[in-house]
């Protein structure tokens, strides 16, 4: 930081700060970790200052030979820690994943066999009239995903998203009594509509999924079965989620985020069947230019980490934890999407605390308790204000929290919110935003925060 000061002194401040936060706070967001030193420190290296265009061996640089090392080894450990064929490991961040993927099951199911009718390699044979044919047909290609409200992420075909505009797109939702997804509802879905591409994966439902019957329902209609693993890819990795919940042998592409349930460094990755291989690898130049090579060198090492033994244990106390933090909430009257968990999330619908998402993450805030809000299925707040608050383990699970300190934390939550009533606007009228929690809470909160 001394070095960091000596330029721009408030940058050195913000990361102290952010250091002091970290440590204070309850860090109960779902998507984030604490990744282990050897990651943060590989992230600040030399690697930074190298461009590598290409793939491994074949660059559009000059002196890639580190990178190349640096590529190999991170694909190699994703390939063995998840049983994959092929692994890529040049995306940025999960959306660039995503982005990857799409294209390349583009390239793959329409670019490829327009290309080998023609016998041609390369789209720049073809005239310009045969490529705006094609560049119509890639258009005109439909994708099925799952919606935001139920627990879907914004690249699974939300229109406001890239991938809601590129695609023709449907949405998929969970079962409206039970909040689980309906694996008939989803074939109906698919055979009525025959997308291209079929999307599973979530950011927000507390359920694992069977991927063995998406797969299932893709090859009923022709898709291509593309898994986002990005939140629980430390659940695969730690054989928590094994047979039909593993998504790695069912689907025929799986991206996720190396930073969230992995612990690793903030980037992306794609696993692939052989099938799909050729077409993933040229995700530079199709989506991506440069890769970040310190972040590749950063994700061969948190993968490393996710091999060794420790991992299998960290990665089923996210789980344990996630169930002692909902049966901990549940018993002392709180409702729950799905009433409970089985994976690394909870999704705490905070209406029966007469709370907008909105109000309860500040007021949780305030004391010390990091979460964030998140629609819940058919939510009546919408997407601003939204009506729940998302929870995950996999941050203080690395914190080395166990069943007690979860239950202790969802006794917390408890006391927050069941202190804390709606404020008013200023016209007087009922405020989504503004709240208040009763004197002390948020100082005792803090106390037993300092305990834990
Ligand atoms: N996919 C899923 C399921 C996610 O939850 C997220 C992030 O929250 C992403 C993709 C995007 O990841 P990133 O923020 O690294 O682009």
């Amino acid at each position: 930081l001394e070095v960091i000061a000596s330029v721009e002194p408030r940058i050195a401040e913000a990361t102290r700060q952010e250091l002091a936060d970290q440590r204070a706070s309850l860090k109960l967001i779902a998507s984030e970790n604490y990744a282990s030193p050897a990651v943060l420190l590989t992230m600040g290296t030399w690697f930074s200052d190298k461009y590598a265009e290409g793939t491994v061996g074949h660059r559009f640089y000059a002196a890639c030979q580190n990178v190349d090392t640096v590529e190999a080894l991170a694909a190699e450990h994703a390939r063995e820690l998840f049983g994959a064929p092929y692994a890529y490991a040049q995306p940025h961040s999960g959306i660039d994943a995503n982005l990857v993927a799409f294209w390349s099951i583009l390239a793959h199911r329409i670019e490829a066999p327009a290309l080998a009718e023609k016998g041609m390699k390369n789209v720049n044979e073809l005239t310009d009239e045969d490529w705006e044919g094609l560049r119509r047909e890639m258009g005109d290609q439909r994708l099925l995903g799952m919606s935001l409200d139920a627990g879907g992420h914004l690249t699974h075909g939300f229109r406001p998203n890239i991938s809601g505009k590129m695609f023709h797109q449907q949405q998929y939702g969970t079962d409206p009594e039970t909040g689980l997804l309906d694996y008939d509802a989803v074939a109906a879905k698919a055979r009525e509509f025959k997308p291209l591409v079929l999307v599973a994966g979530y950011s927000a439902y507390p359920r694992r999924v069977n991927f063995a019957k998406m797969r299932e329902i893709a090859d009923e209609v022709g898709a291509t079965l593309m898994v986002d693993m990005a939140h629980f890819a430390g659940l695969v990795a730690g054989k928590v989620f094994t047979g039909d919940e593993d998504p790695v042998p069912h689907a025929h592409v799986v991206t996720t985020t190396t930073h969230k349930s992995l612990r690793g460094p903030r980037g992306g990755l794609v696993l692939a069947q052989e099938e799909f291989a050729s077409s993933v690898d040229r995700g530079c130049p199709m989506v991506l230019g440069g890769p970040l090579s310190h972040v590749m060198a950063a994700k061969a090492v948190a993968l490393a980490e996710a091999r060794q033994d420790g991992f299998r244990t960290y990665a089923q106390a996210i789980a344990d934890n996630a169930k002692s933090l909902a049966d901990g909430l549940m018993s002392r009257g709180a409702k729950l999407v799905t009433d409970g968990t089985d994976n690394h999330l909870v999704l705490l619908d905070v209406s029966g605390f007469g709370l907008t998402g909105r109000q309860a993450e500040t007021a949780l805030l305030e004391a010390g308790v990091v979460t964030n809000r998140n629609s819940v299925p058919a939510d009546p707040n919408g997407a601003w204000y939204t009506s729940g608050i998302r929870l995950g383990t996999p941050a203080l699970t690395t914190r080395g929290f166990g069943g007690t300190e979860f239950d202790e934390v969802a006794d917390m939550i408890v006391d927050v919110l069941s202190q804390t009533q709606p404020g008013t606007t200023k016209a007087g009228g009922p405020s989504k935003a503004s709240y208040v929690t009763a004197d002390g809470v948020a100082d005792r909160t803090h106390a037993r925060i300092d305990e834990l």
